[in-house]
């Protein structure tokens, strides 16, 4: 079993350079936890990280705004390795083939915005069989959520506002143009709009990070899109 589907350049090269905001990176930093390819990637990045940060003229609010979500992340990072001595996965070489087994279904960062790892988790119903759990941060651009899906059955047909990050944790979906499992992040904006359904199986539970409210096609589903806070 490996990643099919990997963090863009885009978005790794704002999460190397700690520009990106508290909400993505915990999808980013979820997903290098699961990918070592991705992690040799980082690793190149952070090589020249350090010249593009010097060469970059933030405003001084959104520099200090992307340095406190980057140390936020950052700090998580560094007391898992510190708690886990020698068993961070983090840790291992970049190209070990991963071991899913090793690894909790909720691997670091996510694991610590939760407190534990997915069992005895206290999901609220969000109508046809799916769950979800709120997650907070510190970061008031961005709702970050676990998602969970029935086996075989769809999430109502959206849109994006903007962008949303959807990074598959257990299970997996399709979404009519590919098939996304365990480590597999995908990459959304208003430009698309698709009908996951998880597959048959085992429930799908996946991380999703937006920056808008999503549109519903469905009126009944949007007159209660605020109820359900999704
Ligand atoms: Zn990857």
């Amino acid at each position: 079993m490996s990643v099919h589907h990997h963090v863009s350049d885009e978005l790794l090269l704002d999460y190397a350079n700690g520009s990106l905001s508290e909400g993505w990176s915990i999808a980013v930093a979820t997903h290098l936890a699961l990918c070592p390819h991705c992690r040799k990637r980082l690793s190149a990045m952070e090589a020249t990280a350090g010249a593009m940060i010097e060469s970059l003229e933030l405003e001084p609010a959104q520099a200090s705004n992307a340095d406190t979500s980057w140390q936020a992340m950052r700090a998580r990072l560094e007391a898992d390795k510190v708690g886990n001595k020698g068993q961070s996965v983090a840790d291992k070489p970049a190209s070990a083939a991963p071991n899913f087994a090793e690894v909790p279904v909720l691997p670091e960062p996510l694991r610590s915005y939760l407190g534990k790892d997915i069992d005895g988790l206290k999901w609220k119903p969000l109508g046809r069989g799916a769950y979800h759990i709120k997650i907070k941060t510190g970061d008031a651009d961005t709702s970050v959520r676990l998602l969970r899906i029935p086996a075989g059955k769809p999430v109502p047909e959206h849109s994006h506002g903007g962008r949303e990050l959807t990074l598959v944790l257990k299970g997996s979906f399709y979404d009519g143009q590919g098939r996304f499992a365990r480590g597999d992040l995908e990459e959304a904006d208003q430009d698309v709009e698709h009908q996951p359904i998880a597959d048959e199986g085992e429930d799908c539970i996946c991380l999703a990070v937006t920056d808008a409210p999503l549109r519903f096609k469905s009126r009944l589903v949007r007159l209660v899109q605020p109820i359900l806070g999704i």
